[in-house]
């Protein structure tokens, strides 16, 4: 994902539209942003192009920051020296205005092909649900019965315990008992750590 260089919100949409070069163009100022050697290809697509020197003329580092790689880049000029233009000198990548290309293209005399392209923003997708993992179901599952068994246990430890000794047949157990408030508090637990959120 890379933001544009001047309207710090905007990410940049991937397109081909121009020369069939996956170019990153801003949504809202058309800006365009050229990766190493992707402007120079642009240029060879057009008729009448030789080699262009795309070195910055007298570059000043007064640029916007690289969307790349966030070096300050530098403000020259491209193939003309009032034609001023963002360069980063880290990652040499050029950020060309809404209708720099198009002025770059004139100085070199180059005819043809699209100089500028407008993006839409891509549409907010929403999340899709999360496939239900069976696996997930299943710990659920466990963990539910863990639970229930536990909770009958500790029940039925307590119904011994506050019976009159003479009324049931059997003593009440404090091991059971605690393994029953372990199985309870453990399926609890395992029940509330299968919440989707937890799993992210
Ligand atoms: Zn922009
Ligand atoms: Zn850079």
């Amino acid at each position: 994902m890379i933001n544009c260089p001047k309207c710090s919100s905007e990410v940049l949409v991937e397109t081909p539209a121009l020369g069939n070069i996956p170019l990153d163009v801003c949504p809202a100022c058309s800006g365009i942003w050229f990766e190493k050697g992707e402007l120079e290809a642009l240029l060879r697509q057009s008729q009448g192009g030789g080699q262009a020197d795309l070195g910055l003329i007298d570059p000043k580092p007064e640029g916007h920051d690289c969307p790349a790689c966030k070096a300050k880049m530098s403000r020259g000029g491209l193939v003309n020296p009032l034609l001023l233009v963002d360069k980063c000198q880290v990652c040499e990548g050029v950020w060309l205005d809404a209708r720099e290309l198009a002025l770059v293209k004139k100085l070199l005399g180059l005819s043809g092909g699209e100089s500028g392209v407008n993006v839409a923003r891509p549409a907010a997708v929403p999340a899709a649900p999360e496939p239900r993992d069976p696996k997930l179901i299943l710990i659920k599952i466990v963990a539910a019965g863990c639970a229930i068994a536990g909770l009958v246990g500790v029940s039925y430890q307590m119904y011994l315990y506050f019976s009159p000794a003479e009324a049931v047949s059997r003593a009440p157990s404090i091991g059971r008992a605690v393994l029953s408030v372990l199985l309870f508090a453990g399926g609890v637990l395992a029940l509330n750590w299968g919440k989707e959120d937890r799993w992210r």
